[in-house]
């Protein structure tokens, strides 16, 4: 790997793809993001979005091809076809590299706001108890949430429970963050202040995005590209301007014809 490749490419998926049993649900797909690039993946239900979004996670291994954060393989074939991880030290620093946000906020409900947050720069980055706070209540406050440090997860609204999901993966500073369908289990009324979180980061960061959404207008605002994905494949990529205004395959078209 040369010294461009690296500045070039946050995250690439070569020729990835992956089955449960029979069922291959990703075909073979290449995508890479460049640092700072957001990056919107749309497509219908079941298409495989997440399990892209978890593959970089770790949370789910491919059943082939290569992907690799930061330059460093996380995922790769042998040529004896057997499929490894990248080995713990550098799948530690890799990890630390992507956040993931998830649909069911997945916040410690015996944690109060604060704690959610504190915990991973304590346990993982090792910092110390009050500087672990201090950053924790920082990134709380970005999200709008500084009146909110005490209180537990059940106290909270929806919106607010994914904002402290929000700030718990900021606090890490990774270089890119996978966004799951964050609005997905929201009350519509509470959609939009989630997505002008993630638009302000989006406006300030040089962090890399992968939004998986099936919100359009949010997509069209925040992305630089947008991937639109079906049956496991990429069928049409561009600027948001193209993909929405111009779309040349019927696929695209029947989708985007189900938002207007
Ligand atoms: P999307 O995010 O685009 O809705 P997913 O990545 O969630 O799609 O799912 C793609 C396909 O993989 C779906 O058909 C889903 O049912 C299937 N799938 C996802 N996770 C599992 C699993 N753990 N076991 C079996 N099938 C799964």
């Amino acid at each position: 790997m040369n010294a461009l490749s690296q500045t070039s490419t946050i995250v690439k998926y070569s020729q990835v793809k992956k089955s449960y049993g029979d069922l291959e649900v990703i075909k073979g797909i290449d995508l890479s993001i460049a640092p700072g690039e957001k990056v919107a993946l749309i497509g219908p239900s079941g298409s495989g979005k997440t399990t892209l979004g978890r593959m970089l996670m770790t949370l789910e291994e491919p059943t082939g091809g290569t992907i690799q954060v930061d330059g460093q393989l996380l995922w790769h074939e042998e040529k004896n076809g057997r499929f490894v991880r990248a080995g713990e030290k550098h799948l530690h620093r890799m990890r630390e590299r992507i956040g993931m946000v998830f649909q069911h906020f997945n916040l410690f409900p015996h944690m109060n706001v604060l704690d959610n947050v504190a915990s991973a720069p304590r346990k993982v980055l090792k910092l110390h108890k009050r500087e672990a706070k201090e950053r924790a209540e920082a990134m709380l406050a970005k999200v709008g949430l500084a009146d909110k440090i005490d209180v537990y997860p059940s106290q909270l609204s929806g919106g607010q429970k994914q904002r402290v999901a929000i700030a718990r993966a900021l606090v890490m500073n990774p270089k890119v963050m996978v966004f799951d369908e964050v609005t997905s289990a929201l009350d519509p009324e509470l959609v939009g202040e989630v997505l002008e979180v993630i638009k302000d980061i989006a406006r300030q960061g040089d962090m890399a995005m992968m939004l998986i959404t099936h919100e359009m207008d949010f997509a069209r605002d925040v992305a630089d590209r947008v991937v639109f994905g079906a049956d496991g494949r990429i069928v049409e990529e561009g600027p948001p301007k193209e993909i929405f205004e111009n779309p040349k395959s019927d696929r695209l078209q029947s989708f985007l014809g189900r938002f207007r």
